[in-house]
């Protein structure tokens, strides 16, 4: 037998053994109601002493029950001390079978068969009794039944009667039975002990797994609610990420954060806020978001940037002390008391400093959770106070990012001022420089050109200088500020669709004596006029083109060849292309040859040049939604090409005659010239430049006013107009002269230091019939006035 089944076994006698004593007191009276049944009934007839003798032993057993009874009731009952009681049932057992053994010599008469029979079933009847009460202790059923069944057996067959002996057989019968049945009973109840005893260990797995499975579905429970807690976090923590991502408007990006906060910890309400510095270097708190219901009081209140200086508050103390705090009702707290008029109440307070690192940069407040505030809850939203306090890093970091952009956008509209003082002050100096210059080249070229007074070849030599170096300063001054109004995004083009005959035919004619000079060949092939048209700024196309003629000409071979020009290139391109015989490009040097000023070794030559004539040529080209580029074998040539938007039509082809003339021819008559003009050396210069021409007369006026007079008095029939005039300006004097109709026709040419190319847009787009700028180009000038006096200058 297992330690188990002695365990079950114990239990059960000590549980029986309970039950029977308990059940003394009915199965004493029964004892007594059967023992005075005998006596009433055969005393008549039974030997008395005998019977006083039965009754006597039958009250000291019976005593004896109920003292052993008595004890029993006091005894503090254990499994483990249940054998003496055992014994002592047994015993009294024993005892009273055989006092009701003995009861059968005693109330059986021999003569009387009623009372024999009468006794019999008195004592089958005890015996029957004391089976159905004793049967699950065996012994004690024996030890009982045995004394008392032998013994009535006994005085049954030493009766003198007829029925001895199926009286005797009957009563064995009985109690034969009896004994059956109680064997029968108890083995039943061995077989159900043993089955508890062989399940016991499976009943006590099966309890234990119940437990482990009751633990396992707590502990799972438990699990799931913290999993159910961890999740809520964590999409809170994605929520407040994706609202930063999002790139919503920071107050929505806090606001959300703060709600998502707020329904998370069970709070009533909430703030979050940044950490600052004042002037003292004390820390301060400054809103990102609070939660509704604390301002609802103040409709006008702003939440955002409210600030938070006093130290003894609530978020004075976290700021103090850069940890969490944790208030509820149980603690007495100054602070509550600092809370502004019309806030609500705060019951529970929690307070968590954000931080990055080491630094402390905003504070997040909760209040009025039900049951208040606890490390536990401070653990668990961990995550999202992380999450918050990448934030609140962001947005310093957004902050600072605009910070810099308006810093950016500051330094940069410096430079755009600083760029534009830049141009403002080149464009003076051009127009400072020119009238002076004027004078200068005008009357070194008066000295070149004078058939009346020929120079000396020293003289000559000496007068080219002059102009070659005058000529420099000018497109170098020129050509810096038109570098300096593209790189400020200050050019303002002209548009518009044109047939670039003219403009080739003018720049062909003048680079022609230019080539002529070095003994180069200059070729054209370019469409007969109105075959061609590309979309354009004519002057910034002339630019061009006269840049890329001159370079021809400039680093050409003496002898050397000049071939220009214009195909068709793709669909909806022009192309106009000059090549040369000269010196070549190396690859290395394709780029550099467009950086501004650099000459590639040309500055330790005597060719003039600034390095930046290609620089603007191809910025201006791609302004006007064009290209230009080159190819080149070096000792052989280089071709360079401007593309430009426009459209061609094949056909006979023209070649450009370039006369070689010195002057013009004036038309032949008596031509009277007006000249306005403010300034004395140039007045001069232009009066010497007419003298050349025989049938010209010039009259001048200082101011735009004695001008209209004179156009009145005097009748012109060319007016040259300067610009810049006192009093009313060139503008102003041809709008009238315009308004007038006598003089509405009458040509007025611009000659003006107002030299940029949106100048003398300006001018022609005002109205001018042409646009001379100062230095004058005297061949121009003739050239120019004698058109005008044919008719052949007309205004477009
Ligand atoms: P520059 O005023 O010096 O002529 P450009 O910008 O027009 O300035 O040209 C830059 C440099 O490119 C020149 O100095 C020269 O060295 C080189 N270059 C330009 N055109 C030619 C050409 N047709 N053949 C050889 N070299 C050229």
């Amino acid at each position: 037998m297992n330690e188990q089944s002695v365990r079950v076994r114990d239990e059960t006698a000590a549980h029986l053994t309970q039950l029977l004593y308990r059940e003394t007191p009915t199965t004493i009276l029964a004892h007594i109601a059967c023992a005075l049944l005998l006596v009433g009934v055969t005393f008549e007839y039974v030997n008395e002493r005998a019977m006083l003798i039965w009754s006597t032993l039958f009250v000291v057993v019976m005593a004896g029950r109920v003292g052993v009874y008595w004890v029993f009731e006091r005894e503090t009952f254990r499994p483990e001390g249940t054998k003496p009681w055992l014994t002592i049932m047994m015993v009294v057992a024993g005892v009273s079978g055989t006092l009701w053994g003995a009861a059968a010599w005693v109330f059986m008469p021999p003569l009387i068969v009623e009372y024999q029979v009468f006794t019999t079933m008195v004592m089958v009847i005890l015996g029957a009794g004391a089976a159905n009460k004793l049967y699950p202790n065996i012994w004690v059923f024996a030890l009982f039944s045995g004394p008392m069944s032998g013994l009535l057996l006994a005085r049954i067959l030493t009766l003198p009667s007829p029925m001895q002996v199926p009286m005797a057989l009957a009563c064995l019968l009985i109690f034969g039975l009896l004994t059956f049945f109680t064997t029968r009973h108890r083995a039943e109840l061995k077989e159900s002990l043993d089955l508890r005893v062989e399940n016991s260990s499976l009943l006590d797995r099966l309890s234990k797994d119940m437990r482990d499975v009751r633990s396992e579905y707590s502990e799972k429970q438990k699990i799931e609610t913290q999993l159910r807690k961890q999740t809520a976090v964590l999409d809170a923590v994605s929520k407040v990420q994706s609202l930063f991502i999002a790139d919503r408007d920071p107050n929505a990006i806090f606001n959300e954060t703060l709600e998502t906060l707020v329904s998370l910890t069970n709070s009533e309400y909430g703030f979050i806020g940044e950490v600052l510095l004042d002037e003292n270097g004390q820390r301060y708190l400054r809103t990102f978001a609070v939660s509704s219901v604390v301002y609802a009081h103040d409709p006008n209140m702003d939440p955002t940037g409210l600030e938070f200086r006093d130290p003894d508050s609530m978020f004075g103390q976290v700021l103090q002390t850069g940890e969490p705090l944790i208030i509820d009702e149980t603690i007495p707290f100054e602070a509550r008391d600092h809370v502004p008029p019309g806030h609500p109440p705060i019951h529970a307070f929690l307070g968590i400093p954000l931080y990055l690192g080491e630094t402390l940069v905003g504070v997040v407040g909760l209040a009025n959770r039900s049951g208040g505030y606890d490390l536990e809850l401070l653990t668990a939203i961990d995550p999202v106070i992380t999450a918050t306090a990448r934030i609140v890093e962001a947005m310093q970091n957004r902050r600072a990012r605009q910070d810099d952009q308006v810093q950016l956008q500051q330094a940069k509209d410096q430079a755009e001022k600083a760029n534009m003082a830049k141009t403002e002050f080149l464009s003076s100096m051009s127009h400072e420089l020119r009238t002076p210059m004027n004078a200068v080249l005008g009357f070194a070229q008066l000295l070149q050109l004078n058939p009346q007074v020929p120079l000396h070849p020293k003289q000559a030599d000496s007068v080219e200088q002059i102009l070659k170096a005058g000529n420099h300063l000018l497109e170098l001054i020129n050509e810096i500020l038109d570098l300096s109004r593209i790189e400020a995004g200050r050019v303002n083009l002209a548009m518009e669709d044109i047939d670039p005959h003219d403009v080739v035919a003018d720049c062909i004619a003048y680079i022609t004596p230019l080539a002529q000079h070095r003994g180069l060949t200059l070729n054209a092939d370019l469409p007969q006029a109105g075959r061609v048209s590309v979309n354009t700024d004519r002057m910034r196309f002339r630019q061009i083109l006269l840049n890329l003629l001159s370079n021809a000409v400039k680093y050409n071979r003496d002898g050397g060849e000049i071939h220009l020009a214009v195909h068709h290139d793709g669909p909806g391109q022009v192309r106009f292309s000059v090549a040369d015989t000269g010196s070549g490009i190396a690859p290395d040097q394709r780029d550099e040859i467009f950086q501004p000023f650099s000459r590639l070794g040309a500055e330790t030559t005597e060719i003039e040049g600034t390095g930046i004539g290609l620089t603007i040529s191809r910025s201006l080209a791609e302004l006007m939604g064009g290209n230009l580029d080159f190819e080149s074998e070096v000792g052989k040539g280089s071709k360079f090409w401007i593309d430009l938007p426009g459209s061609m039509e094949g056909g006979a082809r023209v070649e450009i005659q370039v006369e070689e003339t010195l002057l013009p021819e004036v038309p032949t008559g008596h031509h009277t010239v007006l000249y306005v003009e403010d300034n004395p050396d140039n007045l001069i210069l232009m009066e010497e430049v007419i003298a050349m021409v025989d049938n010209v007369k010039l009259i001048s006026a200082h101011t735009g006013e004695l001008g209209l007079e004179m156009v009145d008095v005097h009748h012109p029939e060319v007016v040259l107009m300067d610009i810049n005039l006192p009093g009313i300006d060139g503008y102003e004097a041809l709008r009238r002269l315009r308004a007038n109709p006598a003089t509405h026709d009458l040509p007025v040419i611009a000659v003006s230091a107002d030299a940029m190319s949106e100048d003398i847009n300006r001018g022609l787009k005002y109205g001018f019939d042409a646009y001379l700028t100062k230095p004058i180009n005297l061949a121009q000038v003739i050239d120019h006035i004698s058109r005008a006096l044919d008719g052949s200058l007309r205004r477009t």
